[in-house]
């Protein structure tokens, strides 16, 4: 009997609705050409839900996505909720979902496509396709954190006055599971995982890179390097091709892989998942937000919620091959010349289409 999914849908607002309606398009071709079948469950979280329910995300929407193989999400929030208390804001669905599907692992492709690097702010940029693993459920974000009032003298006499403070948190556990992904992820690449970190100053860092020698050995095909953080920011931009896998911590990841997005020069072309223990849903999510500027005109680049739909058949589906056929289709198309507003440059012979013709194009590629 062919293999099928359950899949909760959370369309978001803004453009969410329509870059979701193109991406369940693709998935329901590629379960036809590759003989699985699926059972959408659409739900409702952010500024839609906050209407619906006075909540950004439900115990009902979050019990429905723990009951489901796999949760793909358009994009939450917009100025219509802007005004309300942080605590309900329509952001804060991302969080509930992150934290209560124990999404703890953060994946992050930086594919740059060789027709669009004229966009990239780096000159004669090609062959840059980096893979972010990022923790995401530990490190500063989540450690102990407070305020406190302080009369100290410092040697300069300075008064130190209000003090805040972060902490950043490692254990053991949560370092060497995000490493497994890395290497595991290495795999079906380019055989190469960079560890990021600032071990030459954080106790935490240190840990980090005593586990990845220890993780290494494990995967003795796979090529390792170290660097320090702020050497990899730099590297980025002076040698992007040579970087493969990327894992590193919460805050550092957060940071870097937004510097690789920028220089792939186009957010509407770039997906994530979020993956926690196997047998859990990922999440699958375009990295950008829910655009309000353009919602409702058609302008929207799908590409990254489609190739979002490639990442969840991959990491969460075990469809590996339906998802490299998404992601040869977009590749083909983007090649052939198509574009959406976002990427189209007057007189240069390009093919300006809206969101429906870009996706239309894909499916007439996947056959
Ligand atoms: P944004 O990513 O929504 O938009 C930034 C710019 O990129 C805009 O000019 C927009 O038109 C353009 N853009 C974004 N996606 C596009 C696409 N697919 N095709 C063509 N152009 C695209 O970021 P923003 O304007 O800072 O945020 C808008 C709202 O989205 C805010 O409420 C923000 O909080 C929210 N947001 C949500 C998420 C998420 O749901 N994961 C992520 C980021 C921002």
């Amino acid at each position: 009997m062919a293999d099928k999914y359950k899949i909760a849908v959370i369309e978001g607002d803004g453009i969410g609705p329509e870059i979701i309606g193109e991406a369940l398009k693709v998935l329901d071709k590629v379960s036809g050409l590759y003989g699985f079948s699926m059972q959408t469950v659409m739900l409702d979280a952010g500024g839609v839900s906050i209407d619906k329910n006075g909540v950004p995300l439900t115990d009902e929407t979050l019990a429905a996505c723990r009951n489901s193989d796999a949760v793909l999400l358009g994009a939450v929030g917009g100025p219509k909720w802007d005004g309300l208390d942080p605590s309900i804001r329509p952001e804060k669905a991302l969080l509930g979902l992150r934290s209560g599907l124990g999404l703890y692992a953060n994946l992050r492709p930086a594919k740059l496509f060789d027709e669009l690097a004229h966009a990239s702010p780096i000159k004669d940029i090609k062959d840059v396709d980096i893979l972010f693993v990022r923790e995401l459920t530990g490190g500063i974000y989540f450690g102990d954190n407070g305020e406190y009032d302080s009369d100290e003298v410092l040697p300069d006499g300075t008064v130190k006055g209000h003090v805040a403070y972060d902490t950043e948190c490692y254990s053991e556990g949560e370092i060497l599971r995000i490493l497994k992904i890395a290497f595991e992820a290495a795999k079906g690449r380019r055989q190469k995982v960079t560890l990021v970190d600032k071990a030459n100053v954080l106790a935490s860092s240190r840990l980090w890179r005593k586990l990845f020698g220890q993780v290494a050995k494990d995967y003795p095909d796979i090529a390792t390097e170290c660097l320090y953080v702020d050497n990899c920011s730099m590297q980025l931009i002076s040698r992007p091709s040579e970087f493969d896998v990327i894992v590193t911590s919460n805050m550092f990841g957060d940071i870097l892989s937004d510097e690789a997005g920028m220089i792939t020069g186009s957010v509407g072309m770039l997906p994530s998942a979020s993956l926690g223990t196997p047998g859990t849903p990922g999440l699958f999510e375009p990295i950008h937000g829910s655009a309000p500027d353009i919602a409702g005109t058609g302008k929207a680049n799908p590409c990254a919620a489609i190739l979002s739909v490639a990442m969840m058949l991959r990491y969460s589906l075990g469809q590996p091959l339906a998802a490299d056929a998404i992601e040869r289709a977009v590749a083909d198309v983007i090649s052939s010349g198509f574009r959406t507003s976002d990427l189209y440059r007057e007189g240069s012979g390009e093919i300006f289409v809206n969101l429906s013709e870009i996706t239309l194009a894909i499916l007439k590629t996947l056959g």
